[in-house]
């Protein structure tokens, strides 16, 4: 099977050329650059035995003009962090509405957290999940297993069951995490740091744990806000004086205020390799938004997520961050409720399918940062922590030969208002809801198979 796309601006955290891909058998065989002049005598053969020719140039939007109007086509996106919900919360989300929302919101790859009902704390309840996500082949899920037990901070899961990750039949999770809450007792959490570091997977650190700090601002009637921020400076300086004990790839999850960002930075800069050791993830509402939105959308109401949305200039040294590699990847956080949870607080927004359209508005549409630069955050770094940034495994991430053709086409020029009742996601719950934004995902493909193409007329 042959797949040719031509006429597209090809980027990823390298390239940004105007050119043709060629994918054989779900595999991205050749990059032609539209740069070098007999790139037409090298596209036109493979064109002549292609099943499926896909022209950037006749897509029903943009288009048609020079090779700044091309569409892009970008890796498909790899989220670190995404709630399901499945099973146990229908209500909410299901598996099939969320891969549905991922497909839409361009991604190909995804990370999901634990905390359903039963908890995903064993290899059997995780490829369970994996097997039906396998079984609609819409996107690549890999359920995170709990660090304990039913989530309860006592008693590890079955990690000691596991075998290292570089053993070639490999089949226990890439990511642990007790999402929400980090455990509290140091020494569990410290032999469960040292079982990740023998498996060879990062453990991704919420940084919510509480401390004595944040406990006396709480009970002093303090805000949220003003105790979540005391709570994840304490936590993110925990989990990481915890990691570097066991010597384990911590990731920090959802950095929000500017002492944890500095923190991470500083922490980095005294590790001789910080790629393989410490890793940061930053949320599309943390990186565009702040607390007087979520004031506009009620405190404790349909503004609320964790960690709090917070001050302008957080939000500052989230973006200084970003630039600097502090932050190596954008993590949705997608948080699925129904109306009536979100209505009595319950945290989070559904953000798949707004992430990729929140980050093009406010980094790159401003100027700060390159489109290269966003796929790096959005795609290579992800796959990068997530170890399948490899072309020998197919990698994924980059568009490079023996990559996967998990791509996104992307109209990043056009301007959208999001109206949540369109999500796919059955959670309704936006933070972005009303608001305009840049860049619209039209095609997704999976393997080199479509998987999502945005309805047209494009509204
Ligand atoms: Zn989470």
């Amino acid at each position: 099977m042959m797949t040719v796309l031509k006429n597209f601006r090809i980027v990823d955290k390298n390239t940004d050329i105007p050119g043709a891909l060629i994918i054989e058998n779900g595999i991205i065989r050749e990059i032609i650059s539209y740069r070098d002049s007999s790139a037409n005598h090298h596209v036109n053969p493979f064109i002549d035995k292609a099943d499926v020719v896909i022209n950037g140039l006749e897509l029903p939007f943009g288009g048609g003009g020079p090779e700044g109007q091309m569409p892009v086509l970008m890796p498909a996106f790899v989220d670190l962090h995404a709630h399901f919900r499945d099973p146990g919360f229908p209500e909410k989300e299901v598996l099939e509405s969320a891969s549905l929302a991922a497909a839409a919101g361009g991604y190909g790859t995804l990370v999901c957290m634990a905390n359903t009902k039963p908890v995903v704390d064993s290899v059997e309840k995780m490829a369970a999940l994996k097997r039906r996500s396998c079984a609609l082949d819409l996107i690549d899920l890999y359920p995170v297993m709990s660090l304990t037990k039913n989530m309860e901070g006592k008693e590890l899961s079955d990690l000691a069951g596991l075998p290292a990750k570089n053993e070639s039949a490999y089949k226990g999770p890439l990511m642990l995490s007790e999402d929400g809450r980090d455990i509290a007792q140091d020494d569990i959490f410290l032999k469960a740091m040292k079982e990740a570091r023998r498996i060879g997977i990062p453990v991704s650190c919420h940084c919510d744990a509480g401390g004595k700090e944040a406990e006396k601002a709480k009970q002093a009637g303090e805000s949220r806000s003003v105790w979540s921020r005391i709570e994840e400076n304490i936590a993110t300086e925990r989990a990481i004086a915890l990691g570097k004990e066991a010597r384990c790839h911590i990731h920090i999850a959802h950095v929000s205020t500017k002492e944890a960002a500095a923190i991470v930075r500083g922490a980095k800069a005294a590790m001789a390799n910080p790629h393989k050791l410490l890793t940061c993830e930053a949320t599309p509402h943390h990186i565009a938004l702040t607390g007087a939105c979520s004031h506009e959308l009620g405190d404790e109401s349909y503004g609320r997520v964790n960690p709090p949305l917070r001050g302008e200039e957080d939000r500052q040294a989230l973006i200084a961050a970003l630039l600097d590699g502090t932050i190596d990847a954008i993590a949705t956080d997608h948080a699925p409720h129904t109306e009536e949870d979100k209505a009595k607080g319950a945290p989070g927004f559904s953000g798949l399918e707004t992430s990729f359209a929140a980050c093009n508005t406010v980094l790159v549409k401003s100027g700060l940062v390159d489109i290269r630069r966003l796929s790096a955050l959005m795609s290579a770094n992800p796959a990068r922590i997530l170890g399948l940034d490899s072309s020998g495994r197919g990698g994924r991430g980059l568009i490079l030969p023996g990559f996967r053709a998990d791509l996104v086409i992307l109209d990043i020029d056009k301007k959208w208002k999001v109206d949540p009742g369109a999500f796919k996601s059955r959670g309704k719950n936006s933070a972005f809801a009303g608001m305009d934004l840049w860049g619209k995902i039209v095609m997704t493909l999976r393997g080199g198979r479509i998987v999502f193409f945005m309805q047209f007329p494009p509204g």
